[in-house]
């Protein structure tokens, strides 16, 4: 692999997209255009890994694994390549943040500020959470000690999605590695620019060969394979319910343990006696962020009755004055959605709005005064009731969907009607009101009084068709890695003589 030279290397597409397997490119494969969704301009090309290649880097990372030179190496060892992965990371934030606007279209204020900082921190965090954990043991079985050590689980599969790459890759890259293991990586096609500059920057930071492989292609041919692969020992998915499907049967056949992180739908709630403006900024926040595409959008707005007019004119008037624009600049809040397919898909859900009696309250289409580019308007409609489908399906856009109800009871009734359950806001000063969303709401996460705020020790993911398994310090110690039990007498013993023809005990 070419040496990269840091911060000296200049902020430059690059204009193929390799696979890169135990460091070396591969270039040959049938070509993928890369489209920059604010000009609608071919910014590269990835080449598509076909089943032989996926082969290959599968082989490569289980030969690494088995050669131990990761796998074996002590947690002092791999904390320290982890510490020097966020450095370098942390050293390249404006190129990485630079190249992830550029491939998706979020505004690159956010790239800098949230979406890159994840990255390292993912590093910095499973670095530190490695050198704290600690193994259990049993000593209550009389003269016996039981203890359960862990070991690196093998090759991981690792597939993402195009809507925060960099975010969720090195998730995944960073709590496969820490616990030595080796893995193959495969981003969306869609948006491969960070991943090969990650990969890059892993080997830089010292990281062996062979640790992280990536490979490139659509889901149905590249992704297809991977997860099809009968020598994966885990496969991470993050992407949409679908596909989670399909993944997840690929898997079963080779009993692969899996973890899909899927779509979502999420409530956000918004109580009469809500303390009005955070409520507010959390709503704008919470649906217009990264373009709205997130997993954890709240996509569903349910206003109690006495705040609802107040609240809708409010946000229907800072969600008009928001800064669409240009990714790269620095004062875009809203910027292209990532794909000309996805930017039809969303514009589709304005109709399907007004075909099923839904008040358009703003946007609901295309941009006006963009030429080029998959710039679709900050919408907000006023669902008649939670069967409809825009309160149903992810739009995964900057699209809200309100709906107002009367009682608590049909509050937490109107949120649990959908087959997601990743997470759901809540917003009341009465602390009753609170402990009961808790108790009543069924998704992964519940937020009282915040947008997102993401919290690493703690399980990540979603109940009923928004995933299966967690994300997090302990839930991704316990996927990457295999518990072993190891028992050990602690006194001399004496065993039942078996075929001594005596009776003796
Ligand atoms: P997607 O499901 O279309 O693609 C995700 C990845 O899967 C891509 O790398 C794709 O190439 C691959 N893929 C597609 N078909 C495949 C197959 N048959 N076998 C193997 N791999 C295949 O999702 P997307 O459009 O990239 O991302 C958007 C979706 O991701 C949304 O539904 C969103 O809610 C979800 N998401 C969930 C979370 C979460 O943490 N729960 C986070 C971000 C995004």
């Amino acid at each position: 692999m070419k040496q990269a030279t840091g911060q000296e290397k200049s902020m430059v597409i690059p204009k193929i997209c390799p696979n890169i397997i135990e460091g070396k490119e591969y270039n040959s494969g049938e070509k993928i255009p890369v489209i920059d969704p604010a000009n609608e301009e071919l910014i590269s090309e990835i080449i598509q890994a076909d089943a032989q290649t996926v082969d290959l880097a599968v082989e490569a990372a289980r030969r690494v694994f088995e050669g131990g030179v990761w796998s074996g190496a002590s947690v002092e060892e791999r904390q320290a390549t982890l510490y020097k992965i966020a450095d370098l990371l942390e050293q390249n934030a404006e190129e990485l943040a630079w190249l992830e606007s550029r491939n998706i279209g979020i505004p690159i204020s956010q790239s800098r500020t949230r979406h890159v900082p994840r990255a390292v921190y993912n590093f910095r965090f499973f670095a530190e959470y490695i050198s704290q954990s600690g193994n259990d043991s049993y000593s209550q079985l009389s003269d016996y000690l039981t203890i359960i050590t862990r070991e690196p689980v093998g090759v991981a599969a690792l597939i993402g999605p195009w809507n925060a790459p960099i975010a969720l890759t090195t998730m995944k890259i960073a709590a496969a590695i820490a616990f030595g293991n080796s893995c193959v990586v495969k981003p969306s096609e869609v948006s491969p620019l960070t991943a090969l500059r990650v990969t890059e920057l892993l080997h830089d930071a010292g990281l062996p060969d062979g640790v992280v492989n990536l490979i490139n292609g659509r889901g149905a041919v590249t992704g297809a394979a991977l997860a099809a692969h009968p020598d994966i020992d885990v496969l991470s998915f993050t992407g949409g319910t679908a596909t989670g499907r399909a993944i997840m049967s690929a898997a079963g056949a080779n009993l692969t343990p899996v973890t899909l992180e899927l779509g979502g739908k999420s409530a956000n709630i918004i109580f009469d006696d809500a303390d009005f403006d955070p409520a507010l900024d959390g709503a704008l926040l919470s649906i217009f962020s990264n373009n709205g595409q997130q997993c954890l959008a709240g996509s569903r707005i349910l206003l109690q009755k006495n705040i609802a007019e107040r609240f809708l004119s409010a946000f229907v008037e800072r969600a008009k004055n928001l800064r669409i624009g240009e990714p790269m600049d620095e004062r875009t809040e809203i910027g292209p959605l990532a794909t000309k397919e996805h930017f039809e898909r969303v514009m589709n859900f304005a109709d399907i709005a007004v075909r099923e009696g839904c008040k358009m309250l703003c946007g609901g289409g295309a941009v006006k005064g963009f030429d080029k580019g998959y710039y679709f308007h900050p919408t907000a409609v006023l669902a008649p009731d939670n069967k409809s489908r825009i309160c149903q399906e992810e739009i995964f856009g900057p699209f809200a969907a309100f709906q107002i109800f009367d009682t608590v009871e049909d509050a937490w009734q109107i949120a649990n009607e959908t087959r997601f359950g990743l997470f759901n806001y809540v917003w009341t000063e009465n602390l009753q009101t609170a402990m009961t969303a808790h108790k009543r709401l069924k998704s992964g996460t519940v937020c009282v009084n915040t947008p997102i705020v993401r919290e690493l020790r703690a399980p990540f993911g979603g109940f009923k068709e928004s995933g299966v398994g967690r994300e997090g310090g302990q839930s991704c110690e316990n996927f990457y890695t295999e518990e072993k039990v190891t028992i050990i007498p602690t006194v001399k013993t004496k065993l039942h003589r078996m075929g001594c023809g005596t009776e003796d005990q």
